[in-house]
């Protein structure tokens, strides 16, 4: 640690991965940082924009390890007191499942100045690529955004699904694509219509999006049939419908 004041540490949203959705902000501070740590999630578009010796992966290592979330936690602390201006670039928001709130607490813990940079998370953008409106007046008027890292038959899950099959409205599930026929199962048994229209959205807005539509009934053998893999977000409801509709007018993804 050095005597000078520390730099500051943005926690920034880089949006779900076309360079266009990155915020006015966000860009300014790509720019201006001395180091950007970041994961793959941002997309190739948005890291190929930071040059390469500002850049730092703390995504998978070589080998398929994840860097440990208190290597990334203590990263953050030692460049700041050397005085860097660093950028902890997020995929979407910073605070949507990305343990933003987890960088946050440890920076203050440690007197580093932070701030919260909103991105555009990829929960409603992915839906949005996709021609899939997350509410729709005519369907729905809640939308749930819920994990489905979780394994639903497991006592110890934190999600309801029965509670969220009673509320009628969309839910986007992130991080979802491996336990698809566990949650998929957990909300036929708590009611929900097998018809009800499921889309598959992976790496939304990148170069080479892919998107799978199909029923609650039928989801899974449309991922399997598609290679859908993660990054993905599986957006359940009647909005997912609304894609077949609109997507001979769709542009732009
Ligand atoms: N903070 C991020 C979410 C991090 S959790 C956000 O707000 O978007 C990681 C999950 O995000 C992935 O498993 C996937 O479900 C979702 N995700 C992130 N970017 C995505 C993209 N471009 N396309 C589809 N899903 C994406």
């Amino acid at each position: 640690m050095t005597d000078a004041a520390p730099g500051k540490v943005y926690l920034v949203g880089s949006g779900p991965g076309d360079p266009d959705l990155l915020t006015v902000k966000a860009k300014r501070l790509l720019e201006e940082a001395d180091v950007v740590l970041h994961d793959k999630l941002p997309g190739p578009e948005i890291i190929g924009m930071i040059p390469e010796e500002k850049r730092e992966d703390v995504g998978k290592r070589a080998g398929g390890e994840w860097t440990p979330q208190e290597y990334t936690n203590a990263r953050l602390v030692e460049l700041a007191e050397e005085g860097n201006t660093v950028v902890r670039l997020k995929g979407g928001d910073p605070t949507v499942f990305g343990r933003g709130g987890e960088e946050l607490a440890h920076l203050a813990d440690n007197g580093i100045p932070v701030e919260i940079v909103p991105g555009i998370t990829s929960a409603i953008a992915g839906a949005e690529a996709a021609g899939i409106p997350v509410t729709h007046r005519d369907y729905t008027s809640s939308v749930s955004f819920v994990t489905g890292h979780e394994d639903p038959t497991k006592d110890e899950s934190a999600v309801d699904w029965d509670a969220l099959a009673a509320t009628g409205g969309t839910l986007v599930v992130l991080m979802g694509v491996g336990k698809l026929p566990q949650y998929t199962e957990a909300l036929r048994d708590a009611g929900m219509d097998p018809d009800t229209p499921v889309a598959l959205i992976e790496r939304a807005t990148w170069p080479d999006q892919q998107v799978a539509t199909g029923t609650l009934d039928t989801i899974v053998s449309v991922r399997d049939e598609a290679g859908i893999e993660p990054p993905a977000i599986t957006v359940i409801g009647e909005v997912a419908g609304e894609r077949e509709r609109v997507v001979e007018f769709l542009e732009g993804y």
